[in-house]
């Protein structure tokens, strides 16, 4: 899960997406995504750190250098389109996504299906159950990641803005989801299996309402207490979390290990991301974004 605190942030993640979306140089990078050149700079030589980029000389007089997704990056490619899906159907419109994206292979434009890599039938949360296992953080560590925990962000309606980024702040924000997808639905509950202080984990299912990921009502056994279930949007987010949970086991072993297991056929799943018209897994450099009209 110390995956989800490596990509979250904003401009770290838009980075990536546009590495995918085929660029490479600084000035692209800048003129794409309007951020602040310091800050690129920053965040470049950030994800250079973490090895998910690498610098390349493509000019030697003078000296310039591109970008390239590291193999470690490019295995981030099915969350990507995980992440696109979502936020086309369910994030703010205007947002700088890609309206529409065409696979290279068969040529026609498609939706990202997650399919399950053993048996190739979709995946869903209601098909995989979950095994989750989380231990305690250092204090320290638990300290920064409390502070960075951003607010939600809303419009002059009071309108809470809603993307992928917005939602999965942090790990707390994918173990709540898995514990409510593993049948948990108690505020004590949650406490128990995620080790989680209580103030954060009231924080965060605030946040989840606000953002209409998680609907609460009384409990039907005892009404002082709330029940907490994923609402439609809360539970689309599963291809996200389930593609970004097997990269982060990919990368390094964490705190906090979490499993899906495929119902029908009983393997554990990492998922695929598939082309919806031909059904083929979908790689990096056989997607593009057809400029807009
Ligand atoms: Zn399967
Ligand atoms: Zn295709």
């Amino acid at each position: 899960m110390a995956a989800v605190d490596q990509i979250s942030e904003p401009w770290s993640n838009s980075i990536i997406r546009a590495a995918f979306l085929g660029i490479r140089q600084f000035e692209a990078f800048q003129q794409k995504l309007g951020i602040p050149r310091q800050t690129l700079s920053l965040r470049l030589a950030y994800l250079v750190k973490i090895g998910l980029l690498r610098k390349q000389a493509y000019q030697s007089q003078p000296l310039r250098h591109e970008y390239r997704l590291t193999q470690d990056g490019k295995n981030l490619h099915d969350n990507v389109l995980a992440s696109w899906s979502w936020d086309r159907r369910w994030g703010d419109p205007g947002k700088n996504i890609p309206r529409r994206l065409v696979h290279s292979v068969c040529l026609h434009e498609f939706k990202p299906l997650l399919v399950c890599e053993h048996c190739a039938e979709s995946l869903t949360l209601r098909n995989v159950s979950a095994q989750l296992t989380c231990q305690p953080l250092p204090n320290t560590t638990r300290a920064i990641r409390n502070n960075r925990w951003r607010v939600a962000n809303a419009d002059d309606k009071g309108q809470t803005q809603r993307d992928i980024l917005a939602v999965i702040d942090d790990r707390w924000s994918v173990l709540l989801i898995a514990a409510v997808a593993l049948g948990f639905h108690r505020y004590d509950q949650f406490l128990e299996i995620l080790n989680i202080s209580s103030a954060v984990l009231a924080q965060r299912l605030k946040r989840m309402g606000e953002l209409k990921l998680m609907k609460k009502k009384p409990d039907p056994k005892d009404a002082r207490r709330s029940f907490y279930s994923l609402t439609k949007i809360g539970q689309d987010l599963f291809p996200y979390l389930l593609t970004i949970t097997a990269w982060g086991r990919s990368r390094q072993p964490g705190p906090d290990t979490l499993h899906w297991q495929h119902k029908s056929c009983q393997n554990l799943v990492s998922g695929r991301m598939v082309c919806s018209h031909c059904l083929q897994a979908v790689l990096p450099h056989e997607v593009f974004s057809p400029a807009r009209a």
